[in-house]
């Protein structure tokens, strides 16, 4: 549908009047950056003046910047970490915000093992909903016609707990699906999903993933886009075909859906939309049961004209592997976000996985930016192209100067907000799915596993690194161990060393265990003994290459190829772990 040309923005031409309004909101903030931020500050602090933490610091009733920067410390997690217990157990005095907080967003950060506690308050969704209603207007520039099709995107439920106060503790996707403004949400064209609300909510994994699978399939002419949150669970979801692709054209064929799919609600409103249809289960057979999955995203949904998900950060692992199934469609990212706050969206999203750039929105929360390797924190507007910055917010809940944990790169502007390349997270060492492991969790884990090697064969663990090994579906953590065995010494059996592989999951954080046990989205552990000398080898490569002999140290995580390859050429055997890790939704109390 043509548009009235006074709608035009400098975004380009909407597709539609709902559109125009919201790339003028996304004009009208970018523009006036600073003063949004300014404004917003100051009206978190007048808001939360009466709170105990602001309390605490002595604002006297002042609103602006420098006062706020000056009297406030820069804090992280482990600071807030007395005040949130105090939350989560039941304190409803405004601690941290005035507003009551309505329930815990479960970050896929952690801390002391267990996922941090975000705390949120109701209003924040309205927040979130924004930053959503931005995103297809912004595509319906670079792709038109999105409102002739509709999405498959597989998205999902988690468990969710409470604490001992009472409030809800669940990632904030899980909170998003299950309020009423995704649930109830009104028929946009633009937006419509092949999966049901009852396939989505459904907090069966396995339920879940085939009733939208099978929907998929079922309308796979009409599928314009294809999506995930993040990556790894597109490639969760093809590998979900891979093994049950014959299930799913049975239920084709027949009309009558798989009896393990026992969920009420599923099976009511799958009765509708599952009708038999030889000719579809016939073709489905056909793509699926050949050797070569090449393509087979366009093979089975012809019409799509691109991939939408998250393949930037610890995602990109996953870009040749999705190029590989998807023939190579253009890979969208469209927003950056957080459990603490929704951040900014990709103005370009058909832009290549490499370039990336995320535009902060100025009304989400209080921004601020730590220079890589400085202290004093600037402006969201006083940002240098081409400078590495640590992100820091200052939320409406009530978090205020927090860091989270994100080193981002500025690229360019849009009008006068910054846009930003997601660079990597802080620490993080492994990860395949949400799963994130830092330096001293893997030390921990490798510790525990070699006194249980020391006890049974009186082995050591001389030299380790890891490998996030992402060529299997799903990526699993690869351990490289040198052993110091001992003239005379017997190797550790194969035994031993699975059991070892098994100690070091149980060792590592709740949402590795959780993304093994219930997502099923990280695949056993394995480790690699590696023959005596190779991490000598490691180093003499590493010197060749320019390190310093002095301050050579062994690199405790291997993403190079070359030393991937040279590591992979001195393995001499190879165990994985043989059992699941003990994991429940409920958390150890600290
Ligand atoms: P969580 O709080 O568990 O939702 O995790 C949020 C973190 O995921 C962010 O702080 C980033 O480190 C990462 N993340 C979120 N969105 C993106 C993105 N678009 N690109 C790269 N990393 C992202």
């Amino acid at each position: 549908m043509a548009v009235d040309s006074s709608l035009s923005s400098p975004l380009g031409p909407p597709a539609c009047e709902k559109d125009a309004k919201a790339l003028r909101f996304i004009e009208e903030m970018t523009r006036n950056a600073d003063t949004v931020q300014e404004n917003l500050l100051a009206e978190i602090l007048r808001r939360n003046a009466e709170t105990e933490y602001l309390r605490r610091f002595n604002l006297g009733g002042a609103t602006d910047r420098d006062t706020f920067k000056s009297k406030l410390p820069i804090i992280t997690y482990e600071d807030l970490q007395p005040e949130i217990q105090r939350i989560a157990d039941g304190d409803r005095s405004p601690i941290l915000s005035a507003h009551p907080i309505s329930e815990f967003l479960t970050s896929s950060g952690t801390s002391a093992g267990e996922r941090k506690l975000m705390p949120t308050i109701q209003e924040e969704l309205d927040r979130r909903q924004l930053l959503y209603s931005l995103l297809m207007p912004v595509m319906n520039l670079y792709v038109p016609g999105l409102d002739k099709g509709k999405g498959l995107y597989f998205l999902f439920v988690k468990s969710e707990t409470k604490t001992p106060g009472g409030l809800p503790a669940r990632p904030v996707l899980t909170s998003y699906y299950k309020s009423d403004k995704f649930r109830s949400r009104p028929y946009d064209p633009y937006n419509v999903y092949t999966s049901p609300n009852e396939a989505i909510l459904c907090a069966d994994s396995f339920q879940s993933m085939y009733s939208q699978m099978l929907c998929g399939l079922l309308d796979r002419l009409s599928v314009l886009r294809v999506g995930a949150v993040f990556a790894s669970g597109l490639l969760r979801a093809i590998r979900f075909l891979q093994l049950h692709w014959s299930r799913l054209a049975n239920d084709i064929e027949s009309g009558s859906l798989d009896s393990e799919i026992t969920d009420p609600s599923i099976r009511q409103c799958m009765s509708d939309i599952l009708k038999p249809d030889q000719h579809l289960a016939e073709f489905i057979r056909q793509e699926c049961q050949t050797e070569n999955w090449e393509g087979i995203i366009t093979r089975i949904w012809p019409n799509t004209k691109y991939l939408d998900v998250i393949v930037t950060g610890a995602m990109a692992q996953y870009i040749p592997t999705l190029e590989y199934y998807s023939g190579g469609l253009p890979m969208a990212c469209t927003m950056y976000a957080s459990s603490e706050c929704y951040f900014g969206l990709n103005l370009n999203p058909m832009s290549k996985p490499s370039e990336v750039s995320y535009t902060i929105m100025p009304n989400m929360a209080y921004f601020e930016f730590i220079p890589l390797g400085g202290s004093k924190a600037v402006e969201l507007v006083d940002v240098k192209i081409g400078k590495e910055y640590e992100l820091v917010v200052t939320t409406y809940a009530g978090l205020c100067r927090y860091r989270v944990g994100d080193i981002l790169r500025v690229t360019g502007f849009h009008n006068s907000a910054p846009q930003f390349h997601f660079v990597r997270r802080k620490n993080v060492l492994l990860s395949i799915d949400s799963d994130k492991t830092d330096e001293s969790e893997l030390q921990k884990a490798v510790e525990n596993a070699s006194k249980l090697l020391l006890k049974e064969c009186g082995t050591r663990v001389a030299e380790y690194t890891s490998y996030a090994d992402t060529s299997t579906i799903p990526g699993h953590y690869v351990l490289y161990w040198e052993l110091l065995v001992r003239d005379g010494e017997r190797q550790p059996s194969h035994d031993t060393l699975t059991r070892c592989c098994l100690e070091m999951e149980e060792s590592l954080n709740s949402v590795y265990r959780q993304c093994r046990v219930a997502d099923n989205s990280v695949g056993p552990l394995e480790i690699r003994v590696v023959r005596n000398g190779t991490f000598e080898e490691l180093m003499d490569y590493a010197i060749s290459r320019g390190a310093s002999i002095n301050q050579y140290k062994v690199p405790r995580c291997v993403n190079f190829t070359p030393i991937v390859e040279l590591l992979d050429s001195r393995v001499v055997s190879a165990h994985f772990s043989p059992a699941l890790p003990h994991w429940t939704p409920e958390r150890r109390r600290r």
